[in-house]
C-alpha cells in the first residue's frame, strides 16, 4: 500500500511517519509522475496559497483532479483541506482556484487570534476512541453540499468531512502519537482499491 504525501510545503515528515505507524509504505511526492505509483494521498498543512501556487506550478491540478476521478482517495489536513475545498470564503475571483474537488465552503484562519493555536480531543464519526488535533491557524468548514458527510464537529463549527474517497479536516492529525485518523485513511484507501479490484 504506497500512499504519497504532497511534499511541495509543509508538515511532509511527520505525516509520514503517522502513515507509516498506521500501516502504509508512505511516499514524498514532489512530481505529478509519481502519482502513478500510489493509491492513495495526503495533502499536507502548511500555507495553502503556498501549496496552491506550486501545484499549480507543477501540474499538480489536473494531475490530482485526474487521481480522484480514478476513485484514490485523498486526505487534506488544514492548508490541505482548503486545497480541497470547492469554494474558499472571501477568496472568489481573486487567486486562480485549489482543486476544488469537496462540495463545501471553508473559512481560512477561522478561528481567531487568542485561539490560533489549540489542541482538543474529538469524536469523529467512524472513530472509537477520541481522536487528539493540533489546530494552527485552523481553517473550518463553513458549509457542505448534500454529497459530504459530517465526522466531526467543535463547538457547532465542522472540522472533519468525507465526500466518498476525499477526507479533510481542519486540523493536524500527524503532529501527535495518535495516528487513528491516518488508520481512518489508510482503510479508505484499502476499500478503494477493493472496489477497483
Ligand atoms: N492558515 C493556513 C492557510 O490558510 C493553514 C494553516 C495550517 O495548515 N496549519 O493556508
Amino acid at each position: 500500500m504506497n500512499i504519497g504525501v504532497l511534499a511541495l510545503q509543509g508538515a511532509v515528515a511527520e505525516h509520514m511517519r503517522s502513515l507509516e505507524a498506521a500501516g502504509a509504505h508512505a511516499v514524498a511526492v514532489k512530481r505529478p509522475e509519481q502519482l502513478d505509483e500510489l493509491q492513495g494521498l495526503i495533502i499536507p498543512g502548511g500555507e495553502s496559497t503556498t501549496i496552491g501556487k506550486l501545484m499549480r506550478k507543477y501540474g499538480f491540478i489536473e494531475a490530482l483532479r485526474a487521481f480522484a476521478a480514478a476513485g484514490k482517495p485523498i486526505f487534506g489536513t488544514c492548508a490541505g483541506l482548503i486545497c480541497l475545498a470547492e469554494r474558499v470564503e472571501g477568496q472568489q475571483g481573486l487567486e486562480e482556484p485549489h482543486l476544488r474537488l469537496m462540495d463545501m465552503t471553508v473559512l481560512r484562519n477561522a478561528f481567531g487570534r487568542q485561539r490560533e493555536s489549540f489542541e482538543a480531543d474529538l469524536n469523529v464519526k467512524g472513530i472509537e476512541q477520541p481522536v487528539r488535533a493540533v489546530f494552527i491557524r485552523a481553517p473550518l468548514i463553513q458549509s457542505v453540499g448534500e454529497r459530504v458527510d459530517v465526522l466531526c464537529e467543535v463547538n457547532g463549527e465542522i472540522v472533519t468531512a468525507r465526500q466518498d474517497s476525499l477526507l479533510a479536516c481542519s486540523f493536524h492529525p500527524e503532529l501527535t502519537s495518535d495516528v487513528s485518523l491516518h488508520r481512518y485513511f489508510v482503510d479508505m484507501v484499502k476499500q478503494a482499491e477493493n472496489v477497483a479490484g
